[in-house]
């Protein structure tokens, strides 16, 4: 009985070797200010990811932000993207995983995506969209056919947009932060499945509100933290390398709020994970989840094993 549970686990492992990332070679630092608060007062929830990369995530004492730290450069993050993630996850999950082979999961994801926007965008008179993080374009594509949009995309790696070069979306390689827009602004923004793979989610949002036009609507999602660790009863398996942080519901919308957006829709994922906020421009505002709430979070925490589940 105990070698039939180990060895799922061990050919994992294995797999995971073989993808011969080594992450302790890797350029790292120290994150001394929480994004969302600007404290410094940090917890240590785990030492390692569900990868087993010697990784620590914390959480931050006065707001609940967890995140990674110390976490690689934006520089080794780009090399991640380039060589490493498409086949890490792959090999974490068993099966051939990359910009192919995500496409009709894709196209699912934009159908949902545009079902829940519609209301907001039919009659609004919207003309343009920025899809940012944007990969393989199928959700930029999906809601522009759609809604009739013309469609630019934003997102840093060059594999992942080939895919998209073929359709008629603007394309833009880069970090939305440092590319120079101009007086550009968009009716529709969209950041998928992206959030939680930024370095800077503050900086972002506040650029992702300064791009928006004053009657637009921006669309962002989440892996929710709590849901994930949750569901696998475990705080190291619902940490991975590839996301800095590990946002929940209470972290993300004090970061919308603080960066001037007023929520107008929340839906839950059928994946049981996802959080999706449908938002409007509004005034900057500066809340933070009260402190009874960070207490709640981090008691909870503390009773999740922190161990993974083979
Ligand atoms: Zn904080």
């Amino acid at each position: 009985m105990l070698r039939m549970k180990v060895a799922p686990s061990a050919n994992r492992a294995e797999r995971i070797a073989t993808v011969n990332f080594d992450f302790a070679s890797q350029q790292t630092e120290e994150i001394a200010c929480c994004n969302l608060c600007g404290r410094n007062l940090f917890i240590v929830l785990a030492k390692r990811d569900r990868y087993q990369y010697p990784i620590k995530t914390v959480g931050c004492r006065r707001c609940g932000l967890v995140f990674l730290n110390p976490r690689m450069t934006a520089e080794a993050y780009g090399r991640f993207y380039q060589g490493t993630y498409r086949p890490l996850v792959s090999a974490f999950h068993g099966r051939l995983i990359d910009a192919q082979t995500i496409q009709s999961e894709q196209w699912d994801y934009a159908a949902n995506c545009g079902d829940l926007l519609a209301p907001f965008i039919e009659d609004a008179g919207f003309i343009t969209l920025l899809d940012i993080g944007g990969s393989t374009g199928v959700v930029a594509q999906s809601l522009a056919s759609r809604f009739n949009f013309q469609a630019t995309l934003i997102d840093p790696s060059p594999s992942e947009t080939a895919q998209a070069k073929a359709s008629e979306i603007e394309i833009i390689s880069g970090l939305v932060e440092e590319i120079d827009l101009a007086q550009r602004r968009f009716d529709v923004i969209t950041l998928c499945q992206t959030v939680d793979h930024l370095l800077d989610v503050s900086g972002t949002l506040s650029r992702v509100r300064e791009l928006i036009t004053e009657q637009g609507l921006f669309f962002v999602d989440i892996v929710d933290f709590q849901r994930a660790y949750r569901k696998g009863s475990s705080i190291e398996g619902a940490i991975k390398i590839d996301h800095p942080y590990y946002l929940t519901q209470a972290t993300i919308e004090a970061f919308l709020q603080r960066s001037g957006f007023r929520i107008v829709k929340v839906d839950y994922a059928s994946d049981n994970l996802h959080v999706g906020y449908v938002c409007r421009p509004d005034t900057r505002t500066s809340v933070l989840p009260t402190s009874l709430a960070v207490d709640n979070f981090f008691d909870e925490i503390s009773q999740v094993k922190n161990t993974q589940h083979p």
